[in-house]
């Protein structure tokens, strides 16, 4: 079997489609987001006429481009040797800087969809292929911004919901939340690694999170700065979580050797790969730490890749989920994937399982997809401060952002 080509399909998330209905103000209101996401798929097709389909993350209008330029490499390869064809656009990447999150991404969704077509031409689901399953559903968990969203989650036998520290330390919030679910929920909170938290910032709202009861704490300080992550680690006794940006093992590697992490969170769309992810998982094991892969801006095709990885690992904690996220999810894709009890059930079909529905993809193209800086009207961290940065303008405003530490 040889690779005879590799298509793109790069489309916006939660706009209108051209042919009309709704708005963009609509979509922000309803569903959280801005109109500025983008998911890009990957079609790799062959001369025997089986193809796969894969997700690239990251920055999904500049992997494209990088996709474009892999394929050069991959075209008349036998798409069987994935080890080999990863290491070969790895190799291709590194007179170019090597790989970070956009070569991250392109390998992620190339490999995938390499190892769909690996399961349809052996009639078998990727995780039959990857050593068998441990488990035949998946727990996920879901985001919730108040208690409704909590309710709504609950309803759907939701067991897991993570918090958001959005611009300030809300431990209303969180408190809030843990007496309204109650003990029998597992809660999150993520800091999203905030420039506007210093690492002094992290520790103390870890410590005031100590009697919250987390699951675990994510992303408390920027999770480039692994000294300061090693600080509220040592500082804090709440299990701490990272790894959402990282494009290969290496990248994942010191939060494992150093400990710093008691879950790491690959993103399927940008961590090189199902083979990357299970190698990642592999090394967390041997310290006993767990997988939760991100799925923070992902697209329907590589949370079938998660479930896939998530089967085959001894430690797969949880699959982050955007339950309320866009309708048009259910659209671009077949078929569409339905939590039942708080779990997702890992396909059975030939391959990923799901196949894209480029009509539906079509009708959303690109415009854009990064969001605007923010500006001085009022969403800057602080008032005055936009061309300061951020950590400053924290400083400036800790009574507001730190309020009851
Ligand atoms: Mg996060």
């Amino acid at each position: 079997m040889k690779i005879t080509a590799i298509d793109t399909f790069l489309m916006q998330v939660g706009v209108p489609p051209v042919d009309g209905g709704g708005s963009a103000a609509e979509t922000k209101s309803t569903y959280g987001f801005g109109g500025s996401r983008n998911w890009l798929f990957v079609r790799i097709s062959t001369d025997e006429g089986i193809y796969g389909v894969g997700e690239c993350s990251g920055w999904p209008r500049v992997i494209e481009t990088a996709v474009r330029d892999l394929a050069n490499v991959l075209v008349g390869q036998d798409p069987g040797n994935i080890d080999l064809l990863w290491n070969v656009m790895h190799t291709a990447f590194m007179g170019h800087g090597m790989v970070g999150t956009v070569g991250g991404g392109a390998m992620a969704g190339i490999e995938m969809a390499l190892w769909d077509i690996k399961g349809k031409a052996l009639g078998q689901p990727v995780w039959q292929l990857l050593g068998g399953r441990f488990r035949d559903r998946i727990r996920v968990y879901g985001h919730a911004k108040n208690t409704a969203r909590a309710d709504e989650l609950r309803a759907l036998g939701y067991t897991g919901i993570k918090v958001s520290f959005d611009g300030r330390v809300d431990l209303d919030l969180v408190y809030g939340m843990r007496d309204h679910v109650g003990s029998g929920v597992d809660l999150m909170v993520d800091a999203h690694g905030a420039p506007w938290m210093t690492t002094q910032d992290a520790i103390l709202a870890g410590r005031e999170l100590e009697a919250a009861d987390l699951l675990f704490y994510e992303d408390p300080v920027a999770p480039e700065n692994l000294d300061a992550f090693a600080r509220v680690r040592d500082a804090v006794d709440v299990p701490l979580a990272a790894g959402e940006r990282v494009g290969n093992i290496w990248g994942m590697l010191p939060y494992i050797e150093r400990d710093l992490v008691d879950v790491i969170q690959p993103d399927t769309g940008r961590a090189g790969g199902i083979t990357q992810m299970r190698k990642m998982a592999a090394m967390a094991e041997s310290h006993f730490i767990t997988v939760a892969p991100h799925s923070g801006s992902l697209g329907p095709v590589a949370e079938y890749a998660a479930l896939h990885v998530m089967a085959t690992i001894p430690n797969a904690l949880m699959l982050e989920r955007l339950e309320f996220d866009w309708p048009g999810r259910d659209e671009v894709v077949t078929p569409n994937l339905r939590v039942v009890d708080g779990h997702i059930a890992v396909p059975d079909s030939p391959g990923l399982g799901v196949d894209i529905v480029v009509d539906e993809i079509l009708r959303y193209p690109s415009r854009v997809n990064v969001r605007s800086a923010p500006a001085d009207n009022g969403t800057a961290y602080e008032i005055g401060t936009r061309a300061e940065y951020p950590y400053f303008q924290t400083r400036r405003n800790r009574a507001a952002t730190l309020r009851r530490l």
